[in-house]
């Protein structure tokens, strides 16, 4: 057997299995199956109010989880970017258990590109729900060392495919109401998506305004406090830095997300790093946001809600 046959054969018993896909590592399980789903909010500690991506293997098993055909512009952008990091969120079908929404009448979904992911999902011939393989509001996996470190003793199975490519989580756009609106900024660039369906609401939940389910404000938090460089910093060896280029001289540890300052390369480094430096013992993390354009949105996503505190 296989290990994508021996990792498909637990889906379809209702256990959980960890699977890399271009954003995270996910930690999956038969998204049809109540019971196996309840496994992955017990695996994870997430709290169920916290509604899961289904992920599928193609727009087709995507229609048969919702109570619509997709909508013209969620077409277009599923004509783009799947398989990719985007998520659409529409109103759901029959078939989608409750405990996989939270009890929403609406569904999230995604085509993952990873060939990993989707021959598991093919093999499993299940759609797969799968949150990040790691305890509810710590960093993202992006490798299968992470997955061993933080959840090794809860899931039969880990798929190691080496480190995530993209390496944030995907972007989600709700198609719930009559215009589109983005609840979480991720692997795909708000600009590419406006190239194809032009200027789209964004509302990813903040401090004064109510949340959407799931938009949590503290997420992505390593144990060592993270803040947020505004003006300049006086550093000292008890201090990690982690930024797209060099700091000045003092820090205890440096992490630099990509000596060329590319975005792209940033995200795919940015959980690894904020690992690396939490294994350090410091007593800060001093995180330097980045130019708020491309991926670098959802970087700073990420580093302000690592920032916030509970
Ligand atoms: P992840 O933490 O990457 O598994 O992504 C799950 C996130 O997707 C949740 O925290 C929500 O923000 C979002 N989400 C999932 N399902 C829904 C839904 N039905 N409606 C709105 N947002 C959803
Ligand atoms: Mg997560």
């Amino acid at each position: 057997m296989s290990d994508i046959q021996k990792a498909a054969k637990i889906i379809q018993d209702g256990g959980l299995v960890a699977f890399p896909t271009e954003t995270v590592y996910g930690l999956g399980a038969d998204a049809l199956n109540p019971y196996a789903v309840a496994a992955i909010f017990e695996a994870k500690n997430r709290p169920t109010f916290d509604p899961l991506i289904v992920h599928v293997a193609d727009p087709f098993q995507a229609e048969m989880l919702l109570a619509h055909p997709f909508p013209e512009k969620a077409l277009k952008l599923i004509e783009q970017f799947w398989p990719g990091p985007m998520t659409l969120v529409l109103p759901k079908s029959k078939l989608v258990p409750d405990i996989v929404t939270s009890s929403l009448p609406n569904v999230a979904i995604r085509v993952p590109n990873h060939p990993l992911a989707l021959d598991l999902i093919h093999e499993s011939g299940r759609p797969i729900a799968a949150p990040s393989a790691n305890s509810f509001g710590a960093v993202s996996p992006t490798t299968a060392e992470h997955v061993r470190q933080s959840l090794g003793d809860k899931v039969k199975m880990i798929l190691d495919g080496g480190p995530c490519e993209v390496g944030v989580e995907s972007t989600i756009i709700s198609f719930v109401e009559k215009e589109p609106v983005v609840l979480r900024l991720g692997g795909l660039p708000l600009e590419a998506i406006e190239l194809i369906i032009g200027k789209v609401a964004v509302s990813t939940g903040s401090k004064d305004k109510p949340m959407a389910p799931g938009q949590l404000l503290q997420h992505y938090a390593p144990r060592t406090p993270l803040r947020l460089i505004q003006g300049s910093v006086a550093p000292n060896a008890k201090m990690g830095w982690l930024g797209l280029n060099n700091p000045p001289k003092g820090f205890g540890a440096v992490e630099i997300l990509s000596a060329e300052g590319s975005l792209i390369e940033a995200a795919a480094h940015l959980f690894a790093a904020m690992r690396r430096l939490d294994e350090k013992d410091l007593e800060m993390i001093m995180a330097q946001p980045v130019p708020d354009e491309g991926l670098g949105r959802a970087i700073n996503d990420r580093l302000y809600r690592a920032s916030v505190k509970s």
